[in-house]
């Protein structure tokens, strides 16, 4: 009672209150907060921004430009896209050299880069079998038409002339496609759009590869790495701060035939599936790396990848083996993994 009568005592003191949140709401007062978007489609996936903002509208702003940003990495990169520039350099760079934009001509070098890491288990030019696999419509190629094509997998295959800017696939047959990268790539690019803008907390993700810039107010993000069978349960929370995550998994893109699982990482030596582990998990400090360093362990298997994650300073791995055994990377076993 006593409640409702100080309401109404106070009723005039409301509506002025009131008055002042309507011009509020045009003026768009200071106010920070967490803005968050998620869009699914583009670069085939969902994609998250989270950030906190000190203004709305600005949040609002700098999202803006991170999903065009999106969309326009897409519109260079996607091979499903044929009048993309990876789709142009596809129908061409067998003929002659071709002169590419500057933008992919340093993915390119950073792509063949990782090959040369991983002893060629990323390799782009694994699209030249795998063009041939539609996992929607479970679809593969016949053994005959893998051993045709197989010659063209090589990223020696891929000349890259600095001074001239160009790209030259070195025998016919040759497809290259960075959907093994160019995730990575793209929250990259968000991420250093949200910085130039002032922003000093968010996640940009885009499928299985995120990137965190700064913390949850003194508490680490938290990502969870999810049970290669089980979509809702978790093997490991990790707690991260400024710092490119990437998992790949062998249930993201498949089927199953005849107790075989067909699914989207493809063995650069043998043009089938890899699957020497379930899921691969890398942390790094950028997602144009950690993307580039998830399909290694499918192709070599937990000990080779692990021996080349334990080689580069920056980069620490959480790898689900077949038999349901979890590997840590060195950095990670004092962290309480083993
Ligand atoms: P997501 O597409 O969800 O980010 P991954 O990061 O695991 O998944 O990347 C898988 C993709 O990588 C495949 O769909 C394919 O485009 C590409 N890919 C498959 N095999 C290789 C390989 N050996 N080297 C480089 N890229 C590959
Ligand atoms: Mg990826």
């Amino acid at each position: 009672m006593s409640g409702l009568r100080a309401r109404a005592q106070r009723g005039g003191r409301a509506v002025a209150l009131l008055a002042l949140a309507l011009t509020g709401a045009f003026a768009s007062p200071a106010r920070a907060e967490w803005v968050e978007r998620t869009v699914d489609g583009t670069m085939g996936t969902r994609i998250r921004v989270e950030l906190w903002a000190e203004q709305r509208a600005a949040g609002d702003k700098a999202l803006d430009l991170v999903f065009n940003e999106m969309r326009r990495i897409d519109q260079a990169m996607s091979t499903y896209k044929p009048d993309s520039e990876v789709s142009r350099v596809n129908a061409q760079a067998a003929r002659a050299p071709m002169r590419i934009s500057r933008e992919l001509f340093d993915l390119l070098t950073t792509a063949v880069e990782y090959s040369r890491i991983t002893d060629g288990a990323f390799d782009i030019t694994y699209a030249s079998v795998g063009f041939m696999y539609d996992f929607r419509r479970h679809q593969k190629p016949t053994e005959a038409e893998i051993a045709a094509a197989l010659p063209a997998i090589n990223y020696r295959n891929l000349v890259l002339d600095p001074q001239r800017r160009s790209v030259h696939f070195s025998r016919p047959g040759v497809r290259i496609d960075l959907g093994g990268i160019a995730k990575g790539y793209a929250v990259d690019r968000g991420i250093a759009i949200l910085q130039q803008r002032g922003v000093r907390h968010a996640l940009v993700s885009a499928g299985g590869d995120s990137r965190i810039i700064g913390d949850r107010f003194g508490k680490p993000w938290i990502v969870g790495i999810r049970h290669p069978d089980h979509k809702d349960q978790v093997i490991a929370r990790i707690p991260l701060i400024d710092t490119a995550i990437s998992t790949s998994g062998d249930y993201e893109r498949y089927f199953d035939e005849n107790g075989v699982r067909y699914h989207h990482i493809i063995d650069p030596a043998t043009g089938h599936p890899a699957s020497k582990v379930r899921s691969a998990t890398i942390l790094a400090p950028t997602a144009t790396r950690t993307d580039g360093l998830s399909k290694t362990a499918f192709v070599l298997g937990p000990e080779a990848a692990l021996a080349i994650y334990n080689r580069l300073v920056d980069v620490d791995a959480i790898l689900v083996a077949p038999d349901g055994r979890v590997l840590y990377s060195r950095g990670l076993e004092a962290a309480g993994g083993q």
